[in-house]
């Protein structure tokens, strides 16, 4: 039928939009980069989906195609992917669906005028990135194992509009109608020259169209494949915000071929900034699996879940190329690949921990989510428990469980620890009273987990944890210097009486030795869950 559906598009996308069109100039080739991967990243899609069967396959040779057309002033990016239904035609293409590209636009629409180009230029905006060149986009789309095909097309401004169409294989053609300034697009030595630049690592062949036939216009090395000296820093760079759609430096990068039980190529980055998509997002490892250079899925689960900052690739030779979901699960050489590539990634992080500040900069990005270790890889919590970096009661900025034992007092008998909300309300807690007198150091935790894991670590170096809330602490066996606490008044008598009058809200009253201001303070049951946990759990409902 010749029906046109009219969409507005969602409020966020007429924002960016608005931005993207008029903010920028300088670094308008970046559109390429974002179309050429979208359509790698769907030829990947269909890959994997095929290997059950459920789809056709990526015909042989199947490439992204770039064809510029003077005539029409048209240039045309068209892949053999995955392709999208009429529905996700217009949620993908008429919503913001990526948090990581909401954040951005905010940030976008606060910085001023004149930093916005850079940081498009930083960024990248994903397929809106199209209408910085073109003045109309027309998206034919057929999803692999459909039958039916749809067009979307916008002008880019308030709405787009979705029609039958029809192609005669699957995946997705985009055509750009060009903008008069920038006819540049249209010269295959010019568009060669911006996918070799930020393209070149996409393993799926990339052409452009020049006199009628498709050259070839990426390398498609995998980058990880090649010697380490024969990459530049800057190779690594744009890699790695590639695949995390990332636009700040890696705090670490680790390249390294595993030979031997098994084979693997790893490389792997650690970032240097905190995600958009906050760690709370996504909480699986999405470590990409490579068989043989060829993409497999991101969903292999190659490095526990607190590991999950850390992006990057595997390749092995060690799998089937076919190998399906189901044979992911079941097989042993991704376990063994798990641990190896697993212990790798903390022994780099004990030697990175040695230098104090440089590693500052990543606990203070990931160290939480590090912390979930604790409970879910027990058998790694003595090599977690290195890493953890605290603040303190005695000490200036971060430190660690190791440096803490080595100040510990005479006749200390534990690691105290004091959990709360806020590390300005934790260090003027009275419960730290009797702490400071004697001089005993309190590591004050202040993130959500740190309420959990000290019990389940239990001991570092033969040294119990210790909530100071718990009512079973002791610190008779440590000498206050002269002076520093007063003969304590007799209150036994009072006892009773606070017993008395408070009834049921507490099990116990007694005199203590952990005070010296103020009068009292509430303290854990022994064995119970210490104070904070218990607010928690109240928060909780429970
Ligand atoms: P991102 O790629 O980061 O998700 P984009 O704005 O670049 O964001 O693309 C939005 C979505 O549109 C993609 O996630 C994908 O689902 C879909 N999409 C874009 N281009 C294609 C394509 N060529 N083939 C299939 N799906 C696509
Ligand atoms: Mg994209």
């Amino acid at each position: 039928s010749e029906t046109v559906e009219r969409h507005e598009f969602g409020a966020e996308v007429g924002r960016l939009l608005d931005l993207v069109v008029h903010a920028l100039y300088s670094d308008r080739e970046i559109f390429l980069r974002e179309l050429v991967a979208n359509a790698a990243d769907a030829v990947d899609r269909r890959r994997f989906e095929a290997l059950t069967g459920a789809i056709p396959a990526v015909p042989e040779g199947g490439a992204v195609r770039v064809v510029p057309d003077k005539e029409a002033r048209t240039l045309t990016i068209a892949d053999p992917g995955i392709g999208m239904t009429k529905a996700e035609l217009a949620t993908n293409l008429g919503t913001i669906a990526r948090s990581g590209t909401r954040a951005f636009t905010q940030s976008l629409a606060e910085a001023p005028a004149g930093d916005r180009p850079s940081l498009i230029g930083q960024f990248g905006v994903g397929f809106y990135s199209a209408f910085m060149v073109a003045d109309r986009v027309e998206v034919t789309s057929r999803k692999a194992g459909a039958e039916e095909a749809w067009s979307w097309a916008s002008e880019g401004r308030g709405d787009f509009t979705l029609s039958a169409a029809t192609r005669e294989e699957p995946g997705t053609s985009i055509v750009l109608h060009l903008k008069e300034d920038a006819a540049d697009y249209l010269e295959p030595f010019r568009l060669k020259s911006i996918i070799r630049k930020w393209a070149d690592h996409i393993t799926i062949p990339i052409t452009v169209a020049r006199d009628g036939t498709d050259e070839p216009a990426n390398e498609g090395t995998a980058l990880w494949r090649k010697p380490k000296s024969d990459i530049t820093p800057e190779s690594y760079t744009e890699f790695y915000r590639h695949l995390g759609h990332v636009f700040d430096e890696p705090w670490a990068t680790l390249h390294w071929t595993a030979e031997g039980a098994i084979d693997f190529t790893a490389l792997l980055f650690i970032p240097g900034m905190k995600p958009f998509e906050a760690v709370e997002g996504e909480r699986e490892s999405r470590v990409r699996l490579h068989v043989r250079r060829m993409f497999i899925t991101d969903e292999a689960g190659l490095l526990p879940n607190w590991l999950r900052f850390v992006h990057g690739v595997v390749d092995t030779e060690d799998l089937p190329l076919n190998v399906s979901r189901e044979m992911l699960q079941a097989t042993p050489v991704l376990a063994r690949i798990r641990r190896a590539v697993t212990n790798r990634v903390i022994s780099e992080l004990k030697t990175r921990a040695k230098e104090a500040e440089d590693y500052a900069k990543f606990w203070e990005n990931f160290g939480t989510v590090l912390k979930e270790g604790l409970f879910d890889s027990p058998e790694h919590s003595k090599d977690i428990a290195q890493l953890l970096r605290f603040r303190s009661s005695a000490v200036e900025g971060w430190t660690s469980l190791a440096d803490y034992v080595s100040r510990m007092k005479e006749g200390q008998e534990a690691i105290y620890v004091l959990a709360g909300d806020a590390p300005e309300a934790l260090a003027k807690s009275p419960q730290l009273e009797g702490f400071r007198a004697r001089g005993v150091e309190v590591l004050l935790l202040s993130d959500q987990i740190d309420a959990f894991w000290p019990e389940r670590l239990d001991r570092f170096e033969e040294k119990p944890i210790r909530s100071v809330t718990q009512g079973n602490v002791d610190l008779s066996k440590v000498a206050a210097p002269e002076g520093a606490l007063e003969e304590a008044a007799d209150v036994s008598r009072l006892l009773p009486l606070l017993k008395d009058a408070l009834k049921d809200q507490v099990s116990e009253v007694r005199a203590t030795d952990r005070l010296v201001g103020s009068p009292v303070v509430l303290a854990a049951a022994e064995g119970g869950p210490d104070l904070q946990m218990q607010r928690l759990l109240a928060r909780a409902g429970r």
